[in-house]
C-alpha cells in the first residue's frame, strides 16, 4: 500500500506524462504512445484522486480538456465550450452512467447511439446561413481559428440550404469531427511513404496535421471529410431533440451520419455497441467507439456537464485494435 507521500509523487509524474502525451497528440499531430497506452495511465491517475480527492486540482488532466491551441493559428475563444466524453470500457461502467442519470431524476430519457469518429473535432459558425468560422476545441474555451482550412473540406457548405421545415436560424455553432476516410488515408499514406516521407501513425493524425496546415493548398489537397454530431451556441434554433437537430442539420446540407439511432433503453444500447464492435470496417472512417447520449435537449440541461465532459453522454470505447499498435511502431522506428 503506497503512502500519501508516494501516491502524490506518482500523481505529479502522471499528470506530467500526460501533459506532455497531449502536447504531441493535439499539438504536434505526432502522438509516441498509442491511445490504449494514454487512456490506461489516465485511469490510474483517476484512481489515485478517487484517493486523494485534494489532488483533483482543476488544472489536473482528469478535469480539463484537450490540449493548448497551437500558435501557429489565431487564437478563437468558442461562444460555448466543447468538452470532452466520459469513458466507459465495460458493461458496468455503461451502467453506471445510467444509475446516474436515474439519480439525477432522469428517467425517461431515450438514447441516441453514435459512432465515435476517430478524428478532431471542429466548431463552424454559419451567421445568417452563411459559413463564418471553423475553429479547432483546442482547450474546450480557446480553439485555433482554422476557417480558411475548413473551407476547402468539400463536404463543409459555404451557404445552409434553406428548408420549409427547419428555416435557416441566424446564428449556429454546429460541432463535428474532422477526418480522413480510411481508403483514401491509406492510398494517401502509401503514396507519402514511397515518397520517402515518414507515414502518418493513422488517419486521425493525418487528419489533425491537414486540417492545420499553414499552408491552405496542402489542406485543399487531401480528402478530408467531416461528419456533424451536435451543436453549440444558437440563436433562432431551439431543437427538443438532438436527433431532431441532425434532420435539420441534414436539410441544410451539412454532413450527418445515416448510422446515428435513437432506442429506448440501455438493452438496445448495448445491441448497437455489440453491432458495431463487429462492424466497425464497414465503415467509410475509423471508429474507436460508441457515444451514448440522452436525446431530449431538456433533460440533457438538467444533467448539465463536469468541467469536462456532458453528464448527459458516454463514450463506450472498443479495445485497441492490433493495425494501429503496428502502424505507430512503423512511424516510432522510421
Ligand atoms: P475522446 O476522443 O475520448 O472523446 C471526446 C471527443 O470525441 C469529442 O471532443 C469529439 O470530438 C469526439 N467525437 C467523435 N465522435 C463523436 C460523436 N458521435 N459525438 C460526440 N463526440 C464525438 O476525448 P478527447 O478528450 O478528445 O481525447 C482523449 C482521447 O484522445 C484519449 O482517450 C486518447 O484516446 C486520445 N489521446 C491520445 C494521446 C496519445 O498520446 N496517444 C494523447 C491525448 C489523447
Amino acid at each position: 500500500m503506497a503512502t500519501d507521500d508516494e501516491l502524490r509523487q506518482q500523481h505529479k509524474t502522471l499528470a506530467e506524462t500526460l501533459t506532455e502525451h497531449r502536447e504531441r497528440y493535439y499539438v504536434d499531430d505526432s502522438p509516441t504512445v498509442s491511445d490504449a497506452e494514454y487512456d490506461q495511465l489516465m485511469r490510474e491517475l483517476e484512481q489515485i484522486e478517487e484517493q486523494l480527492p485534494e489532488l483533483r486540482t482543476p488544472d489536473s488532466p482528469t478535469q480539463t480538456v484537450g490540449g493548448r491551441p497551437s500558435s501557429s493559428f489565431e487564437a478563437y475563444e468558442h461562444r460555448e465550450r466543447l468538452y470532452s466524453l466520459d469513458n466507459a470500457f465495460s458493461t458496468e461502467e455503461l451502467e453506471a452512467w445510467h444509475g446516474r442519470l436515474l439519480r439525477e431524476g432522469v428517467d425517461d430519457a431515450e438514447f441516441l447511439c453514435e459512432l465515435k469518429v476517430d478524428g478532431l473535432a471542429i466548431s463552424l459558425t454559419y451567421e445568417n446561413g452563411k459559413l463564418t468560422r471553423g475553429v479547432t476545441r483546442g482547450d474546450g474555451r480557446v480553439g485555433e481559428d482554422v476557417t480558411n482550412n475548413v473551407r476547402t473540406i468539400k463536404v463543409i457548405p459555404h451557404v445552409l440550404t434553406p428548408s420549409d421545415e427547419f428555416p435557416v436560424p441566424a446564428y449556429v455553432e454546429v460541432r463535428g469531427e474532422v477526418f480522413f476516410p480510411t481508403q483514401e488515408f491509406e492510398e494517401f499514406n502509401a503514396a507519402w511513404a514511397e515518397s520517402g516521407k515518414t507515414p502518418f501513425s493513422n488517419p486521425r493524425n493525418a487528419a489533425a496535421g491537414t486540417l492545420r496546415m499553414k499552408d491552405v493548398s496542402v489542406t485543399a489537397s487531401r480528402p478530408l471529410s467531416m461528419v456533424c454530431h451536435g451543436l453549440g451556441y444558437r440563436e433562432g434554433f431551439s431543437p427538443e431533440r438532438q436527433s431532431q437537430a441532425y434532420e435539420a442539420l441534414e436539410a441544410w446540407g451539412l454532413p450527418t451520419s445515416d448510422r446515428a439511432k435513437v432506442v429506448p433503453d440501455l438493452k438496445a444500447v448495448e445491441e448497437f455497441i455489440a453491432y458495431y464492435g463487429e462492424h466497425r470496417h464497414d465503415v467509410a472512417h475509423e471508429i474507436d467507439g460508441v457515444v451514448v447520449k440522452v436525446d431530449q435537449v431538456d433533460r440533457q440541461r438538467r444533467l448539465g456537464s463536469t468541467s469536462r465532459a456532458p453528464r448527459w453522454a458516454i463514450a463506450w470505447k472498443y479495445p485497441p485494435e492490433e493495425v494501429n499498435t503496428r502502424l505507430l511502431d512503423i512511424r516510432v522506428n522510421v
